[in-house]
């Protein structure tokens, strides 16, 4: 039997990943030892592994039944590129390229094979299938079994009969959807057999997330791509009017921006989602039609330009950001007049009574979530019935707590005034009173004339709006949708302004720290940026030339990685995770060279800023100075002196290591280099040669190994 040590070495070898998440590895054991397994895991989760590293180690085939045909290229690609042999057929393909596949298929050529649930049904293909052995069953995107799902495709059902003819082949279903009573569909109806159920965390810890006003939008959005600066990300927004005028808004500023909606022709649609896949361009304003078919893994960030219907698709949207795990960061506007729009939307467009009254205390389920004063991530994650242990600390509320203030004068004048209005007015008319505005309105009905009138003039129009939305999402008024919007007194109003009640209310300002990017960062963090910027364009080349989307050649995390370590050597690069076997053997050399330039580059500029301190020291050395009588004219540490002189022989100048260096200790020295890497630390390799050669040796014996290996 196939072990999981041999999972784990795949793991490595082709994905280079030195170890499975958690959950995955349980999942794996049990696909290894032939049961049947349901996962659940949210987008990003790491799904694909569970059944990929499998059929690279089983013997046979794996055939992987998924309904997005869109997306079957893109997960092959991803696995040709680390060397996994894999294809799929479906009906975009002409016959003769379909009957090629299965050739392969026979001959045992391919790992892995998708086709779409039509496909497997087809007449004959069954029959075909029995005469390859066949490994495992993995059912992609299985929520769609369900009707009670938001997917449902009927195909799915039929899906049924794999079990009833490959009673011995063990089937993987995974999908993203968390609901029981789908998972209970998947496993009843797939006839699964004792399957086990693995339900992984729907948290994604490296998402931001962040709520701001909907006031001057437009600004916020530029100063956010301004500090995220050539990341891919999505704008959704409510209308497809919408999506256009942003779009166009945003171009003309010179921003990189397409747009995509339902209203556009396949083309157009194809060739924006092409665009934003390939990093062709960095921004797509779009409806929600966007990114169901999209495995673009290095979205570094979703905003919504308006409140979204509900929890579960803001859950969704978001999603699509960070799937590499890298940081990105979610940001959702949040206006009242959004929340009216949709309700009145909601309540015309829906016939059916119930579905309106779910609907709206849906929505109202997401206004909680977007006034929250407690951690973002906690209500999101209760929603999904999950509870956190401790705050999350990524999230706007967590990073910039909200200071409370007692508001029980502030909310007494403005119940009063409710009060004094016999709860004839709504939000704008209430503010104008309070703040003693002389409107026709307010004259007209003579609200110039009570007590209350001008009681709140120390607000702002704006700050009011704020407080008194506070009031109504905390019951102490009430919003009567059907009566024009106007306010009432409810119970809790009146213990306020009769019996004493206080009132706590959440001061506003406007976030500090809201990212924990935006606060100056250290110089090395710049130029880790740089480089990092280096091996992205260096990616889109090798992309483009290859005619797959970047994150195929590596994703974010594994640049972000590299600019980190700087790997300059095999075993470095391979220590990279997601450097494999295959993609190191493809691009290895080139991203080693796109760094060594690099550094190259780097110091020199570092040596021409420095004043070329160090051919001050090869003046002195040419006039036959000893190295501890430079250290003392320049006074300069003898180290530093050793330095220079390593930057120069490096630099190429005539200058002879080997006379404060042996040709034996450097035999030495060498190897431990050739085992740590030329990037190693000085004290690292000093350790590693048990201490037993000094910081000046060892920092010389690097330059010559440089020069001797890498050029
Ligand atoms: P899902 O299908 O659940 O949306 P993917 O399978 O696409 O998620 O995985 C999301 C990302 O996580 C991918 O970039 C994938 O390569 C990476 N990943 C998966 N498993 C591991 C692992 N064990 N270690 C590191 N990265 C992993
Ligand atoms: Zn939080």
């Amino acid at each position: 039997m196939v072990t999981i040590r041999e999972a784990r070495e795949a793991l490595k070898l082709y994905f280079g990943y030195e170890q499975f998440r958690p959950m995955q590895e349980q999942i794996i054991e049990g696909v290894l030892q032939g049961k049947d397994v349901v996962v659940l895991m949210p987008t990003g989760g790491g799904k694909s592994v569970c059944y990929q590293v499998p059929a690279v180690v089983l013997p046979g085939l794996c055939v992987v039944v998924s309904p997005l045909i869109a997306l079957m290229k893109d997960q092959v690609e991803a696995l040709l590129a680390n060397g996994i042999p894999a294809a799929y057929i479906n009906s975009s393909q002409t016959a003769e390229q379909q009957y090629q596949i299965e050739n392969q298929c026979l001959d045992g050529k391919l790992k892995l094979l998708y086709v779409s649930p039509e496909k497997l049904l087809s007449p004959g293909f069954f029959a075909f299938l029995k005469r390859i052995k066949i490994s495992l069953f993995a059912i992609d995107e299985a929520h769609c079994i369900s009707a009670w799902g938001h997917d449902f495709r009927p195909e799915y059902t039929q899906l049924k009969v794999l079990k009833q003819q490959f009673q011995s082949t063990p089937v993987i279903a995974l999908t993203a959807t968390a609901d029981k009573l789908t998972q209970k569909d998947i496993q009843e109806q797939l006839y699964l057999r004792n399957p086990q159920t693995y339900v992984a965390s729907f948290d994604r810890p490296n998402i931001n997330l962040m709520v701001k006003p909907g006031r001057d939008r437009f600004k916020k959005i530029t100063e956010f791509l301004d500090r995220h600066h050539n990341q891919p990300g999505i704008i959704y927004c409510l209308s497809r009017k919408g999506v256009e005028s942003l779009a166009s808004k945003l171009k003309a500023n010179g921003y990189s921006t397409t747009y995509y909606h339902a209203g556009m022709s396949p083309n157009q649609r194809a060739k924006a989602q092409e665009d934003f896949l390939r990093d062709n361009v960095q921004i797509v304003c779009a409806t929600i039609a966007f990114g169901m078919g999209i495995d673009k893994s290095n979205v570094r960030w979703v905003i919504h330009y308006n409140l979204p219907k509900n929890i579960e698709g803001y859950y969704q949207e978001i999603g699509r950001a960070g799937r590499d795990g890298a940081k990105s960061d979610a940001l959702l506007f949040y206006s009242f007049a959004d929340v009216m729009n949709m309700r009145n939307m909601l309540t015309e467009s829906q016939s059916h009574e119930a579905q309106t009254e779910l609907q709206l205390v849906k929505l109202e389920r997401m206004q909680q979530f977007a006034e929250a004063s407690a951690c973002r991530r906690r209500i999101l994650l209760q929603y999904f019935g999950e509870t956190m242990k401790k705050d999350c600390g990524n999230c706007d509320i967590c990073r910039n707590p909200p200071q409370r203030f007692d508001g029980t004068l502030l909310a007494q004048k403005a119940l009063s005034a409710i009060a004094r209005t016999q709860e004839q007015v709504n939000l704008g008319l209430l503010i104008d009173v309070l703040r003693g505005a002389r409107t026709n309105q307010v004259l007209q009905a003579g609200y110039d004339r009570i007590k209350t009138y001008g009681a709140g003039r120390e607000f702002s129009t704006l700050d009011w709006n704020r407080y008194l939305h506070q009031l109504l999402n905390e019951g102490f008024m009430e919003m009567a949708y059907d009566q024009g919007y106007t306010l009432k007194l409810t119970e809790q109003s009146k213990q306020v302004l009769f019996e004493g009640r206080k009132v706590q209310l959440v001061k506003f300002e406007d976030a500090k720290q809201e990212e924990p990017s935006i606060k100056a960062r250290p110089k090395r963090e710049l130029i880790k940026d740089a480089l990092f910027e280096r091996l992205r364009s260096l990616r889109k080349n090798i992309a483009d030339e290859a005619g797959v989307p970047p994150y195929v050649v590596f994703t974010d995390t594994t640049l972000q990685e590299m600019a980190a370590e700087r790997p300059t050597s095999k075993i470095g690069m391979l220590a990279i995770s997601g450097v494999g076997a295959q993609k190191f053997e493809r691009y290895g050399d080139l991203f080693i060279s796109e760094i060594i330039d690099f550094v190259n580059e780097e110091q020199a500029k570092g040596n021409k800023m420095k004043g070329a301190t160090h051919l001050a020291t090869f003046e002195l050395l040419k006039q036959g100075y000893t190295i501890q009588q430079i250290s003392i004219q320049r006074n300069l540490n003898p180290v530093t002196i050793f330095s220079h002189i390593a930057t120069l022989y490096e630099q190429g100048y005539d200058v002879d290591l080997f006379k404060y260096v042996s040709k034996g200790e450097y035999n030495v020295i060498s190897k431990a280099i050739a085992k740590l890497g030329v990037d190693a630390k000085l004290k690292d390799l000093f350790e590693f040669l048990d201490e037993g050669y000094e910081y000046y040796k060892i920092r010389l014996s690097v330059s010559i190994y440089k020069k001797d290996k890498l050029q």
